[in-house]
């Protein structure tokens, strides 16, 4: 299957042609480019990885929610400390998938 970008929005669509319109950002098909296959390949290689990470920044925002739900719930020194470090960390999950995810993009792996 061939990919065809839109040089307006960035819109990836696929296809064996450019769609009617964008889905978008509405331009007309001769706004399409189609993709080189190496440029097709990075985007059909890193699809599985790109959703792995989101997967991690739902779990990690679900994992902040939970400690913050802790943090006020407020037992004990003890738990808050287990709770607030677990923000933290969900945090930094949560950051470093989206660079990963941003530089996939900015190398055309999106
Ligand atoms: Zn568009």
């Amino acid at each position: 299957m061939k990919l065809w970008k839109c040089s307006v929005c960035g819109y990836v669509h696929e296809g064996e042609s450019a769609p009617e319109k964008c889905p978008k950002c509405g331009v007309a098909a001769d706004k399409f480019m189609e993709l080189p296959k190496e440029e097709a390949e990075k985007v059909y290689r890193s699809d599985k990885t790109n959703d792995y990470h989101m997967q991690l920044i739902r779990l990690a925002m679900k994992m902040d929610k939970i400690a913050s739900k802790g943090i006020e719930d407020n037992l004990d020194p003890g738990c808050v400390h287990v709770f607030q470090y677990a923000k933290q960390r969900a945090w930094e999950i949560k950051q470093m998938a989206k660079a990963e995810i941003a530089g996939h993009i900015s190398k055309g792996k999106f």
